[in-house]
């Protein structure tokens, strides 16, 4: 039968019942690409996990879905979020989709990527930017949300959570068991939170026998959990990871530590390299955010992490699609050169 999203697929691993109006836009069962280029360049088999192809081209579609859901089935008229950009689009989607919910989002002001606040205006969503950061927005958000009959929608409802375990369990379903390694990029820390949730939950049933080492990417601008305390002013260009005080910041350590990995920072100019060389050598289009998982194992391959591991395999999730953040790819290219409408001009061009 042809896929009918992660709820009806994993609907056993997750907390819905028969009476949970599954609000869903076939959201998961996203390709998982291997590539030559990063295999040879660090070691280890690397495959993405191309979240980017998900509805609204992020992998937050994942967790919306549940708590869209869980939200109707508990009667809610409003949801609400704080956004770096992606969960609003989500939210704004799946609320839509409801045609019940009202969804309201809180983003930092000039710090959103075109193509999400496009998203989260064509969906209806009522978005309000305010003069601060994330973490400003998602502490109003908290209080609101705790103060009124509106259902949050961050990661910090535990349904984003349980829906973005998910991909977990479909990287082990392809791989036949888990990846030796899974690199991953950490902003509000609610995905590597889910991963690791999803890799121990399938061990424990028996469909995978091994666990990956969970490696984090922070962006070096924006990277509390590697200082080991909050960063009140995050700077990154990889604004869906520009965070600092991560909501699920000990989940994440616990992650780190159970599994015995690592959460490392990038510079934006390693993540602008890996951004781009994922375009050009693998033919995979990533917002910037995404490349940090990337960035990061080619760091690491660097350092000589992954020797005496050329036949482990390697799966780095790539957050959100390229088209995301298009004016950080058009700063990126040289405009295209401009030529008569004349075949021996433009075969010259080419050199033929
Ligand atoms: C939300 C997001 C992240 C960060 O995920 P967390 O769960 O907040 O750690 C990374 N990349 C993209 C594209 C995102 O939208």
């Amino acid at each position: 039968m042809s896929w009918q999203g992660l709820i009806h697929h994993y609907r056993e691993f997750l907390p819905v019942t028969d009476k949970t109006p599954v609000i869903s836009l076939l959201e998961g069962n996203t390709p998982l690409v291997f590539s030559q280029d990063l295999t040879d360049a660090v070691g280890p088999q690397v495959y993405l996990k191309y979240e980017g192809l998900n509805p609204t081209g992020s992998f937050k579609d994942r967790g919306m879905t549940m708590a869209i859901s869980k939200a109707l089935e508990k009667g809610s008229k409003i949801v609400m979020c704080a956004s770096t950009g992606n969960t609003s689009a989500s939210a704004a989607a799946y609320s839509a989709r409801s045609r019940k919910l009202k969804c309201v989002v809180l983003i930092p002001d000039g710090n959103i990527a075109l193509g999400k606040l496009a998203q989260a205006m064509i969906h209806q969503a009522q978005v309000i930017a305010i003069k601060g950061n994330f973490d400003q927005a998602l502490t109003l958000v908290k209080d609101i949300t705790n103060q009124y009959p509106v259902e949050l929608v961050n990661s910090i409802n535990p349904y984003r959570i349980e829906g973005q375990k998910t991909a977990a369990f479909e990287i082990c379903d392809t791989l036949s068991d888990a990846p030796e390694f899974h690199a991953i990029p950490v902003g509000n820390a609610g995905n590597i939170t889910a991963y690791w949730k999803g890799y121990k939950e399938y061990k424990k049933v028996g469909r995978s026998k091994g666990l990956p080492k969970m490696l984090g990417f922070q962006a070096a601008g924006a990277a509390p959990i590697v200082l080991g305390h909050p960063v009140e002013k995050p700077e990154t260009i990889a604004t869906a990871i520009r965070i600092g005080n991560p909501a699920s910041w000990k989940s994440a350590e616990a992650a780190r530590d159970e599994s015995g990995g690592l959460i490392d920072a990038v510079t934006d100019d390693e993540i602008l390299e890996a951004y781009k060389r994922l375009a050009a050598a693998s033919g995979v289009f990533v917002e910037p955010a995404s490349a940090a998982s990337v960035a990061g194992i080619l760091k690491l391959s660097r350092q000589g992490y992954f020797r005496n591991h050329k036949k482990a395999r390697l799966v780095c999730t790539v957050t959100g699609h390229g088209l995301k953040d298009p004016n950080i790819a058009i700063k990126n290219i040289t405009n295209p050169v401009v030529l008569e409408a004349d075949i021996k001009t433009i075969l010259k061009e080419i050199g033929l």
